[in-house]
């Protein structure tokens, strides 16, 4: 599942190739995706013939700002964009095709389909926007601030770092990955972290997600994507880095969760 740095990756590309470029025709391939509004037809035509000023991402969301809309995009599971040119050929799994104005087609891909899109007005509040919680990279984020969200309650800091309402942007893998990094156990409970530790998972989270960033991700799925080397991801079985000891795959929080059990305490 593509988490920040990958979604960051894609803003930027699509920033890259079709910024400041008029819309001149949507396909809607798979009409399952399109959430808002539902029916295809009005979708496409309420985008076709404005032009995209550019791209932001909040959280794991992609926001298209139009001339008069925004449009929300969730890459769920398996959904990603690529630039292509129209007479490339079409994936099996291409669901809707956006025809802009310089020659390029952004093509949006989901093997599993579950992504969503959403078109809100210009000065309509985006609803999934307004529950997210910090940005993990922007200034407001400080170690004060996380202790403060993680001790609101107590739960498993792998739950904590997972919820889109705290911190923004971190899912099943960045949270294994900066969790081994920080050398803390997933399980912890949040009031069981100690000051020190809490600095530690601070730096760690934006060291993780800037350095994935850097390398444009992390996903193997994403051929044209980034390969950040993950310590645990597709490491099952696999010996630690750090101290040679199996990694242990366990459910946290009802989510397979990979973490040292020599390092992590
Ligand atoms: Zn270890």
């Amino acid at each position: 599942m593509p988490e920040m740095p990958e979604v960051e990756h894609i803003k930027q590309m699509i920033n890259r190739e079709v910024k400041n470029r008029e819309v001149e025709g949507i396909e809607v391939l798979y009409a399952g995706v399109i959430k808002r509004p539902t029916d295809p037809n009005q979708f496409i035509h309420s985008l076709v013939g404005q032009t995209l000023h550019h791209v932001d991402r909040r959280g794991k969301y992609l926001l298209f700002h139009f001339e008069e809309s925004v449009l929300v995009s969730h890459l769920r599971m398996t959904g990603s964009y690529y630039v292509h040119q129209s007479t490339d050929s079409l994936a099996n799994y291409a669901a809707v095709i956006f025809q802009f104005s310089n020659d390029r087609q952004l093509r949006y891909h989901d093997l599993r389909k579950l992504g969503t899109m959403e078109i809100y007005g210009k000065n309509e509040p985006i609803v999934p926007i307004e529950r997210l919680g910090i940005e993990p990279l922007s200034e407001g984020f400080t170690v004060a601030l996380l202790e403060e969200l993680g001790m609101k309650s107590n739960r498993s800091i792998k739950s904590f770092l997972l919820d889109q309402r705290k911190v923004a942007g971190i899912g099943n893998i960045y949270a294994d990955e900066i969790c081994y990094k920080a050398r803390i156990n997933p399980g912890r409970k949040t009031l069981d972290i100690t000051e020190i530790e809490w600095e530690h998972l601070y730096t760690t989270i934006m060291l993780v997600l800037k350095d994935a960033i850097a390398f444009g991700g992390g996903y193997t799925f994403f051929e044209k994507h980034g390969h950040y080397p993950f310590s645990l991801y597709q490491r099952a079985g696999s010996l630690c880095e750090q101290c040679g000891t199996e990694i242990e795959r366990v459910v946290v929080t009802m989510r397979g969760t990979y973490y040292c059990p020599t390092c992590q305490k």
